[in-house]
């Protein structure tokens, strides 16, 4: 029944692509051109942020990766979430995928601001796909907002993260990272909870922001 009514509302307003905004199939968040473009972009590995055994995105941020995080984020089309676990699911070394998912907390003030949690969004869909464990074994504080701070600043000051009885392998979930101090915050936190491996998967990754946090050195694309 919910399907018939999406058709009949798709008829009234056709979808359109999350990335680039023609219409598309009502079955799809994206058109075939972004799904292609999706599916060719080039995973981004290295170096991980302090702490973490591994920290690995869809692809880099310019692209379609970001154009994802974007309508997620800012234009909450929330089944861009599943769009991106599945390319996860599909891209990721199978290896990186073992362990309990653990999205990266939001600040309290974002996500009472937001009303969603990109990154919740995006770890539930995995834990789906994967038949993986969930679990909040992460605490934010306020603490000083990540967006908006030079990026020097967010390294020097990175946000208050608690870990709380995490497991001994944990996968982080988020949507984006930029400088990687968020993620090397959850790290060092679970790793002082007693977790042994940190990894990281998220949909795309800021190169400009990595090259500030490792001493300006050339990343691989
Ligand atoms: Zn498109």
């Amino acid at each position: 029944v919910i399907e018939g009514i999406r058709l009949v509302a798709s008829l009234l307003a056709p979808p359109l692509c999350a990335a680039c905004g023609r219409a598309c199939d009502w079955r799809h968040p994206l058109c075939g051109a972004c799904d292609r473009r999706l599916r060719r972009s080039q995973p981004v590995c290295d170096p991980a942020p302090p702490g973490l055994d591994v920290a690995w995105a869809v692809g880099p941020y310019d692209g379609i990766c970001g154009e994802l995080v974007a309508a997620l984020k800012f234009r909450r089309l929330l089944p861009v979430a599943r769009r991106i676990a599945e390319a996860i699911a599909l891209a990721a070394p199978p290896e990186l995928l073992g362990g309990t998912l653990v999205a990266v907390p939001p600040a309290p003030r974002r996500l009472a601001w937001r009303g969603f949690d990109p990154a919740e969004e995006i770890a539930v869909a995995l834990a789906r796909i994967q038949g993986l464990p969930l679990a909040r074994s992460l605490t934010r504080g306020d603490g000083p907002p990540q967006v908006g701070r030079p990026r020097t600043d967010r390294i020097r000051r990175p946000p208050r993260v608690e870990a709380v009885a995490p497991a001994r392998d944990v996968v982080l979930v988020d949507d984006v990272q930029t400088t990687g101090a968020t993620l090397a915050a959850c790290a060092a936190a679970l790793r002082a909870a007693g977790s042994a491996r940190v990894v990281a998967v998220t949909a795309a990754r800021a190169l400009w922001a990595s090259e500030v946090w490792f001493g300006g050195s050339r990343l691989r694309a």
